[in-house]
């Protein structure tokens, strides 16, 4: 009964992890609307103005411009904020790798700092000592589950006048010290992705309070009078419903980590993410860890199998991203020593079992802890 699955046990999950997205009437009931009214195979319908209207109204931001991807409405941001080649953008070097890709598709240089030991994101604090006059924004990530306190950014932003694009694609939703994620930056971008909080299979979104930098980032996405790589009217009617339920959806995943956290108190060595800015509500898109394979008695990539074996959806984190690149591709400011651990520890728990009932959150604990007391037994198999 106690054998793990990988060891020929019965997985905890047999049928394995849910599938994403779940099946949603309202979604059904929005692309029905869009065939009977003709707007699936139209280029401008009512689905992509309201879909852009919504967004505004839910991150409290005035201009919103949908998009093909996430990744290109964050190409689109750098290039909004006037990021050319030759400029330096200061990101964490623990990040989603399109975001530093991005920075070179432009010919800019990505300058990578360090982040807080306790959740893997960027580290306000070494902000500062990697700005230099050639730095043409900051690029902020809120990462798994992780939230970086963005009033210390911003005060540290402000005061050297450089602009900030925040990326919430895996923190829709999410509050920041009591505002939207996605909604301090100069332009924030969340992504529609097909295994995002908000999905339609692919799309993303830019936010910002500034006519002039919406304008920019049209006209880079503008070629003669339509926009290239636009998001869909079909696209859009299946975010409208989903936009709708996020809040109560949010709160409802908030809930199981709680009870998660709670049920794996007793085990060493897998340390949840912690967030240190008061008045913070993350989304948890992932459910970052740190996994410390001497005390939880496992390497991380056994955890993971172990783990995968039991129908649960763990992953290994992000490759840091000075690992195994040239020195030319980007500049360190610092030590990265803490991203270099983020590198070598960090696992993450996938969303959709979050939004089922808490017993199936109670099957994700157990079989932690069913991996947690066999260690040793998988240790040698
Ligand atoms: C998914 C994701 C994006 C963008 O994703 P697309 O697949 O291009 O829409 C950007 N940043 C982060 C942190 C992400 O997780």
């Amino acid at each position: 009964m106690d054998d793990p699955a990988i060891l020929g046990g019965p997985p905890v999950r047999p049928d394995g992890p849910p599938d994403w997205p779940m099946a949603e009437p309202a979604v059904r009931a929005s692309l029905e609307a869009a065939i009977a009214d003709g707007s699936w195979g139209k280029y401008q319908g009512p689905a992509v103005p309201a879909l852009e209207e919504a967004l505004a109204a839910f991150q409290c931001v005035p201009h919103v411009l949908t998009c093909a991807s996430g990744t290109l409405a964050g190409e689109a941001a750098l290039r909004a904020l006037g990021v050319r080649a030759g400029d330096e953008v200061i990101l964490s070097a623990y990040d989603y790798e399109a975001n530093f890709l991005n920075v070179h598709a432009i010919g800019a240089r990505p300058v990578l700092v360090d982040v807080d030991p306790c959740n893997a994101n960027l580290d306000p604090d070494r902000l500062e000592a990697a700005i230099t006059p050639t730095t043409k924004a900051i690029l902020v990530s809120h990462l798994h589950g992780g939230i970086v306190p963005m009033s210390r950014l911003r005060e540290i932003a402000d005061r050297h006048g450089i602009p900030v694009l925040e990326d919430a694609a895996q923190a829709t939703g999410a509050t920041v010290e009591g505002r939207r994620a996605g909604s301090w930056g100069d332009v924030g971008i969340v992504s529609f992705g097909g295994s995002k909080l908000l999905s339609a299979g692919r799309g993303g979104a830019l936010f910002t309070s500034k006519p002039e930098l919406l304008q920019r980032a049209r006209l880079w996405l503008s070629r003669g009078i339509q926009q290239w790589a636009a998001l869909s009217e079909l696209q859009a009617c299946v975010l409208l419903p989903q936009l709708s339920r996020l809040p109560e959806r949010t709160a409802h995943r908030r809930k199981q980590v709680v009870l998660l956290h709670d049920q794996l108190g007793d085990v060493l060595g897998l340390t949840l993410f912690e967030n240190s800015a008061a008045d913070c509500e993350p989304a948890y898109y992932k459910v970052g860890f740190f996994l410390d394979a001497d005390r939880f008695g496992l390497d991380r990539e056994l955890f993971v199998k172990a783990m995968r074996a039991e129908g649960i959806a763990f992953d290994v984190g992000f490759r840091a991203l000075q690992m195994g690149r040239g020195a030319s591709r980007f500049r360190a400011a610092g030590s990265l020593e803490h991203a270099e651990t983020a590198h070598a520890r960090v696992v993450m728990l996938h969303h959709p079992v979050l939004s089922l009932g808490p017993e199936e959150v109670e099957k994700v604990a157990l079989a932690v802890r069913k991996t947690y007391r066999n260690a040793e037994r998988l240790r040698g198999s």
